[in-house]
């Protein structure tokens, strides 16, 4: 058992109390557990619907289609057309097949993209929504939606996208490849890590970010040597729930930006990049907010939390260099300048020649600097 909190930035107390704050707490129903996929049809019924419109991946389309089976008539049809970013020509497409099958609430069996589809479609309809994840990205939890349209993606938070049920089963997520599930692993605690500085943070906020931090610190090198340990995966899941619900609390600084920049302008894939940024982004805000992330050098039983972040990374197999993505050494100059033109707020001052020296290194894949 990991034990965290003794530093926790504020003011070396052994809590993460502060005497002022503000906090959001979405309403939602989680089931978690093996086989808790089982409890769907009850889910169902229990939002008062009667037709359910399964959404998925190409990929995921059998396991889409075995859901639509599982909670037989209740079931009114599968849409197979998720992809990556929600384009909005995909999503006026199911919106148009839930309206023709008569769909009353959406069930998004996937990663990110899976749960985009579905949230797209509740703004727009305000279906009800139960998620079924199986990867660890945490868009479940949280009431933000990113969709893209004639190659542009823009995001939006509004209570209506946030899902109402949520059903963790650890036994989905074991069919995701190891690569993957580090890739993932590490795209998620990108959020927890973003959060312990975050400028709205709350106790709260904290305390479940360094838990699901301590969560994937915990299960991922199990996972790296058994991927289908039915306890790493539920201990992991556990983590992307935690790592997810801050996400949805709290906001996000220079590491999201970095991430939005390159997956956005360079078309970089979403889930390694923010592998491979991680311990760069966390390395350049250490050097301002070094109390708020010693949770996160803590639990890895090192120094520094950046540093820490990279040898993690390369001990559990994660990829380590943005020249690996098939991403340029001159495209960095650009990446720098749009990364650095409307900045998030962040606690280390950004400046294009920083941020032009950190990609640099992350492109390399060498260790940051502290
Ligand atoms: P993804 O959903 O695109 O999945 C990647 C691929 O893996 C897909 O082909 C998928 O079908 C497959 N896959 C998923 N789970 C699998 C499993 N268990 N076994 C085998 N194959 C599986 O990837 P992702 O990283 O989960 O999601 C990325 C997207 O999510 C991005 O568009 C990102 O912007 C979005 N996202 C949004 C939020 C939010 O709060 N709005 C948060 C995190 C991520």
């Amino acid at each position: 058992m990991l034990r965290v909190g003794r530093t926790n930035g504020f003011g070396g107390k052994l809590t993460f109390f502060h005497p002022t704050f503000a906090a959001r707490f979405a309403d939602m129903r989680v089931q978690f557990g093996p086989g808790s996929r089982n409890t769907l049809r009850a889910e169902v019924e229990r939002l008062g619907c009667r037709r359910a419109l399964v959404l998925s991946t190409p990929q995921q389309s059998d396991t889409a289609l075995g859901f639509a089976e599982m909670i037989g008539d209740l079931a009114a049809g599968v849409f197979s057309g998720a992809a990556m970013h929600t384009p909005v020509e995909v999503t006026e497409e199911a919106v148009k097949h839930a309206a023709d099958v008569g769909a009353d609430c959406v069930i998004a069996v996937g990663g990110g993209s899976t749960t985009g589809l579905g949230k797209a479609i509740a703004w727009r309809t305000d279906l009800p929504q139960i998620v079924v994840p199986t990867t660890y990205a945490g868009s479940e939890a949280t009431p933000i939606l990113g969709q893209t349209e004639g190659g542009r993606k823009t995001t939006l938070s509004d209570p209506k996208i946030q899902p109402e049920v949520i059903i963790y089963d650890p036994q989905l997520v074991a069919t995701l490849p190891l690569a993957m599930t580090n890739t993932s692993g590490l795209n998620a605690m990108a959020h927890a890590v973003e959060a312990l500085y975050a400028q709205n943070r709350n106790p709260v906020s904290s305390m479940l970010a360094t838990e699901g931090l301590a969560a994937f610190v915990s299960g991922l090198p199990k996972l790296a040597k058994a991927p289908t340990d039915e306890d790493a995966r539920g201990e992991t899941l556990y983590g992307a729930w935690l790592c997810g619900t801050v996400l949805g609390q709290v906001g996000m600084a220079l590491h999201h930006k970095l991430c939005h920049t390159l997956g956005g302008s360079f078309n970089l894939p979403h889930a390694e990049t923010h592998a491979i940024v991680l311990p760069h982004a966390t390395a350049f805000n250490e050097r301002a907010v070094p109390g708020l992330l010693a949770p996160v050098a803590e639990m890895l039983e090192a120094d520094h939390a950046g540093q820490a972040l990279h040898s993690f990374a390369q001990k559990i197999g994660a990829p380590t260099a943005l020249k690996d993505l098939g991403l340029s050494e001159p495209d960095l100059d650009r990446a720098a300048q749009i990364a650095t033109e409307n900045p998030y707020w962040n606690p280390q001052p950004v400046t294009r020649d920083a941020i032009r020296a950190l990609l640099q290194t992350a492109w390399e894949g060498t260790p940051p600097e502290r």
